[in-house]
């Protein structure tokens, strides 16, 4: 669980089922190129609740130093999860991994985040996955994007 950057009250909790499954693919080998997703859950008041992670697929560019989600499926299930939970299930934010022991995000990382950001207009969580499964999590709002905290 993380404190929320923007709002003091509010607070980031990640179901450890999604942690396991995200730390399953950290780049802890020399072949592990990188790995990424999108991230849903709950939004309660300004607390953000991810539920679920979607993994790699087939037509995601993936590469050591690159992870470029471009298979239809991640916003495919991120519908059905709103339909299904009658809109209360919603799209949270990304996670990808880093080959790096302390993640911090590349320039990339944070133009595709502030993208992102705009479309959306409510908070969202970025999530990077280093190689000894420490953490990068951040939170963005509008052109910003704020460090939480590294859990370690
Ligand atoms: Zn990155």
């Amino acid at each position: 669980m993380w404190i929320h950057p923007f709002e003091a009250t509010a607070r980031i909790l990640v179901e450890p089922a999604v942690l396991d499954m995200i730390f399953g693919f950290r780049q802890n080998a020399a072949h592990k190129t990188e790995a990424g997703g999108i991230l849903l859950g709950f939004r309660r008041g300004d607390h953000l609740h991810i539920v679920e992670a979607t993994t790699p697929q087939p037509a995601d560019r993936r590469s050591l130093f690159r992870f470029f989600r471009r298979d239809r499926y991640h916003q495919s299930v991120a519908l059905k999860r709103w339909k299904e939970s009658n809109a209360m299930v919603d799209y949270l934010g990304e996670w990808h991994t880093h080959p790096e022991v302390r993640p911090t995000p590349s320039f990339l990382d944070m133009s595709e985040w502030i993208q992102i950001c705009r479309r959306e207009p409510l908070p969202m969580v970025f999530i990077i996955v280093g190689m000894d499964s420490s953490l990068w999590v951040g939170v963005g709002v509008n052109d910003c994007v704020l460090n939480a905290v590294i859990a370690v």
